[in-house]
């Protein structure tokens, strides 16, 4: 029987937005939670979690999914994004909130609701319980603060001319998240980004995946502002408990990684030799672009490994197929687990759309990029990586197509790979990845952050 006399571990709900580049932070976070004692329940929505493959890796995280109106499909069965978060703006607080019901009558209940920043209903849940309500960013410190000065009407947007933030380097209209220049090709996603901070004064706690020694400037101006707190980067690391976590995966990915075959493939590569090459979970690459990097690969006579998602596949040129090595010295792949991959030795240079957990993992294992950004906070990611830590370079689009050739990938690859330059940036990959290690380590600024947060919960019951 339980003994009633002891307390009780702290219960907190992670609330994640259903896609893979929050969904991995937010669980890295549940773990380093259960690390220090708090019981945890990572809710999803009910259609990702249908497609998700793995397990949270650790027993301990219990995991539970609401309902965001289309159990069937997400977002891509909404029709329009304006729709989608339309309809789960009305649903997820019923469905949170029964969820909630279920756990307060069942056991244990929850004192804590650390919701995904684009979910900002989540906190008035959380509040008409009676619970802690900490929001969680699963992007930059710099990137925050530019939504952050919109929705105070702080900037002007549509951006045209350079802008200047506290802490921040003079940012051109190249530099900024990209609704924050283009608001007509998407007006949804930028009303959902500038939102977040809409109720943000009512929250108890705001938690920030970046790295204080990263962005140090910034995180202060939003420290005097909010309960800001970073906690990152949320990478799953040997500084920390083998025993609760795998050593470098986050445990849930939406496609199933092709993992034998590319530690197979990587294993018999010399030190250094390899380009990792992804752009995440969501980027969908031009035609044209995708053609342009096929043949930056080739002519750059370096060994590649590619994760192509199945839904870009098509755009390959023939002779690039997936799951065989190439004659092109390449290895395509659906899905890896990168972080694996990137800590693996026989990777020298990771060519990235720039998501915020892909720039925190390559800098946190010290890897070298280039820089191929999409769109929204990649942009500006793009821009800390090459101006602020000087880890990465950026090879230019042409003016005329809109994409990066094929000539300026094979040159600047051999850059990176051979050259000066990509002596310097290792050099500075390597004092990175020893400060987010210091960070995310015991007594660093993050790990004292998480502490903070949790020796406050610790005082509160239901
Ligand atoms: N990722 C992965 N395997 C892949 C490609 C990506 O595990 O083959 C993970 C990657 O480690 C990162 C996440 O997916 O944690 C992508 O998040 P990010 O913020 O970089 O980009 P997004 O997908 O949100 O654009």
């Amino acid at each position: 029987m339980e003994d009633s006399s002891k307390p009780r571990n702290p219960h907190c709900l992670v609330l994640s937005y259903p896609s893979q580049g929050h969904i991995n932070p937010m669980l890295q976070f549940s773990k380093r939670l259960l690390h220090k004692g708090v019981k945890v329940t990572l809710v999803t929505t009910k259609s990702i979690s249908k497609t998700l493959h793995g397990s949270s890796s650790c027993t301990s995280i219990a995991l539970e999914a609401i309902s965001d109106g289309f159990d069937d499909g997400g977002i891509g069965a909404a029709g329009s994004p304006e729709a989608y978060f339309e309809r789960f703006y009305k649903v997820g607080p019923e469905s949170l909130s029964e969820l909630v019901e279920r756990l307060i009558s069942g056991g244990p209940p929850p004192i804590c609701i650390i919701y995904d920043a684009l979910l900002p209903w989540a906190l008035d849940v959380a509040q008409k319980f009676g619970l802690v309500g900490a929001a969680f960013f699963t992007m930059s410190c710099a990137v925050n603060s530019v939504f952050y000065h919109c929705q105070k009407g702080l900037l002007e947007v549509p951006v045209r001319k350079q802008v200047l933030l506290p802490g921040m380097p003079p940012l051109e209209p190249q530099d900024m998240p990209s609704y924050v220049c283009d608001l007509e090709s998407y007006p949804t996603f930028f009303r959902v980004l500038v939102n977040q901070f809409s109720n943000l004064d009512r929250a108890d706690w705001v938690l920030c995946s970046g790295v204080y020694e990263l962005e140090q400037e910034t995180a202060d101006w939003f420290m005097k502002l909010l309960p800001f707190r970073t906690i990152g980067p949320t990478v799953p690391s040997t500084y920390l408990d083998n025993r609760i976590e795998q050593v470098n995966e986050y445990g849930l990915s939406i496609l199933k990684p092709d993992h034998d075959t590319t530690m197979k493939w990587l294993s018999t590569k010399p030190k250094g030799s390899v380009v990792y090459v992804s752009f995440g979970s969501v980027a969908e690459l031009r035609i044209d672009q995708m053609q342009e990097i096929a043949m930056g690969l080739k002519r750059s006579n370096c060994y590649f490994l590619w994760v192509v998602r199945p839904s870009e596949a098509e755009k390959l040129p023939q002779g690039f197929a997936k799951g065989t090595e190439t004659s092109q010295k390449g290895l395509i792949v659906t899905w890896c687990r990168q972080l694996e991959v990137l800590s693996h030795e026989g990777v020298g240079l990771f060519m990235t759309h720039c998501g915020w957990n892909s720039t925190m993992e390559a800098l946190s294992l010290g890897v070298v990029m280039l820089v191929i950004p999409q769109w929204t906070d990649q942009i500006t990611n793009a821009k800390y990586i090459m101006d602020v830590w000087r880890m990465g370079l950026r090879p230019l689009a042409d003016k005329e197509r809109g994409v990066v050739r094929s000539e300026e990938i094979v040159h600047w690859i051999r850059e990176v790979m051979e050259g000066e330059r990509g002596k310097e940036m290792r050099e500075n990959a390597g004092k990175w990845k020893r400060i987010a290690g210091e960070a995310a380590g015991e007594g660093g600024s993050s790990d004292r952050n998480i502490d903070e947060f949790v020796a406050k919960l610790g005082g509160k019951t239901l």
